[in-house]
């Protein structure tokens, strides 16, 4: 017999873990899961939203099914369908919810019509649904998200505002001349940016959003509003089942949190004190998680550290049929075991279980890339602090005809960020520098901008 996996999350981090091994998937999405990062390109009508779908699962999703609560001490998950799935390991993959701003004419969860947040598929679908050209939109928040979204309706035939609290857009990727480059961008594809702007409230009349109010008391008309506020880990179906949840669900080197029998992988899962809120880090995690569990269920044996009356879960050893899950494939993660005992979970049923000797997850140095489309597109990577500390070594190349722009900060002998605009020839050996955290070689600087290391 092998053991039951359970995952609670169709989205990046869920669906990378289910392509690797058996697992009951469940989504509350009633669509086919699909990758988040391009919906962008949906919103603006490049792609239809079968084509951003992620590659099927081993087994199929089983969606518009949402996990409600976790019976621990039963090793059950329960649905809101009523229906309740038992597992030996249970990963959450919940994702993040998007953070609705405090603003006066936002109240509770309920939005005004025409008021959306940018996350999931439907989001997109209706606001497709709404835009058409000439119509005025607001979108709050100039991060990636924000910035995302502005272009998409810029390219359906919005007349778009892009308002930004901050003094810069995408402030945390970008340094000031980057960020400049960029605004310059956006405002060519005619949205117009107002960044030091602080929105104060939307105004709505028989239930739709008419404008919006900013805080200096100028009023923007809107029939249609973004809220790309931020995100926040989803981690209320943990903290209710009374797992250790900081900002996100916290997990060790293993991926478990304070229940040896259950992960959390992804946007919900803080690591070492970061949650990452990016693909990248998610698609590693599942990786690793992967190996883990796929060491696990080989070295597991039915009884041997379990507590008395939680003897379901049940796996076979090497050779056994069906016993060992399909082998991963090659974990982009590396590092070395966890360490050991940082998690006992008091009370959790079961205590410890026996520690396979599988390769942990140590951390993701996750670089961000963004292309911006329209008649002239726009590439953008960063990764690291791109604003340099006193003391810190910085190379810079401005191209202002190409309006390409290129920066590294180096700390001692390492490479400790970087941002890349409009040529991204760089980036591949840049990044295999960044995430190798080695020594840099005895070269000019000035070689790690002007060297494609062949990407
Ligand atoms: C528009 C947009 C653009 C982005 N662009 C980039 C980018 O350029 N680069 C980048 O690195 N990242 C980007 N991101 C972030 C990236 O998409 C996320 O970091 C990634 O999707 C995280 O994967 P995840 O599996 O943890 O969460 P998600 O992909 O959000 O999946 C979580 C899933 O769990 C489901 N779920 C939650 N709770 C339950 C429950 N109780 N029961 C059942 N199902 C549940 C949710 O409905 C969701 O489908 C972008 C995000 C958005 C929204």
């Amino acid at each position: 017999m092998s053991t039951r996996i359970v995952v609670v999350g169709g989205g990046t981090a869920g669906v990378r873990l289910a392509q690797r091994l058996p697992v009951t998937l469940l989504g509350e999405e009633p669509h086919a899961p699909y990758n988040r990062v391009l919906l962008a390109d949906v919103l603006a009508g490049r792609y239809a939203p079968e084509v951003i779908a992620l590659p099927a699962p081993q087994e199929p999703v089983r969606r518009g099914v949402r996990a409600v609560r976790i019976d621990r001490a039963a090793r059950i998950v329960e649905c809101e369908d009523g229906t309740a799935v038992g597992y030996d390991r249970l990963v959450l993959a919940t994702g993040s919810n998007p953070v609705l701003p405090p603003l006066r004419g936002l109240r509770g969860s309920q939005l005004p019509a025409g008021v959306h947040p940018f996350r999931t598929l439907d989001d997109c679908m209706e606001l497709r649904a709404l835009v058409r050209p000439g119509i005025r939109a607001v979108v709050i928040g100039g991060g990636l998200l924000g910035v995302s979204a502005a272009r998409a309706l810029a390219a359906l035939g919005a007349e778009v505002v892009l308002t930004q609290q901050g003094e810069r857009l995408m402030e945390r990727q970008l340094d000031t001349q980057a960020s400049a480059l960029l605004r310059e961008h956006v405002e060519s594809l005619g949205v117009e940016v107002h960044t030091e702007c602080r929105v104060s409230g939307l105004r709505q009349e028989d239930g739709a959003v008419t404008a919006v109010e900013l805080a200096d008391g100028f009023v923007l008309d809107a029939q249609v509003v973004v809220l790309a506020c931020g995100v926040r880990p989803r981690v209320g179906l943990a903290r209710d089942a009374g797992l250790d949840v900081r900002r996100g669900i916290v997990v060790d080197d293993e991926l478990r949190t304070s229940d040896p029998y259950i992960h959390a992988i992804g946007d919900c899962a803080e690591h070492d004190g970061q949650v990452y809120g990016l693909a990248g880090p998610a698609l590693e995690q599942a990786d690793a998680l992967a190996t883990v569990l796929t060491g696990a269920a080989s070295a597991y044996t039915p009884g041997a550290g379990e507590p008395a009356g939680a003897a379901r879960a049940t796996s076979a050893g090497p050779g056994t049929p069906n016993g060992a899950f399909g082998a991963p494939g090659a974990s982009s993660t590396s590092g070395t075991t966890g360490a050991p005992g940082t998690h006992g979970a008091p009370g959790a049923p079961g205590g410890d279980l026996p520690r396979p000797p599988v390769p942990a997850y140590t951390g993701t140095r996750a670089l961000t890339r963004l292309t911006l489309g329209g008649p002239v597109s726009l590439d953008l990577a960063s990764f690291g602090e791109a604003t340099a500390q006193p003391g810190d070594d910085v190379v810079q190349l401005t191209d202002a005809t190409r309006r390409a722009y290129r920066k590294v900060v180096v700390r001692g002998d390492r490479l400790v960020g970087g941002v890349l605009l409009g040529d991204l020839a760089a980036v591949g050996a840049l990044a295999r520098a960044w995430e190798g955290d080695e020594a840099l070689p005895h070269a000019p600087l000035l070689h790690l901008l002007t060297h494609d290391g062949g990407s």
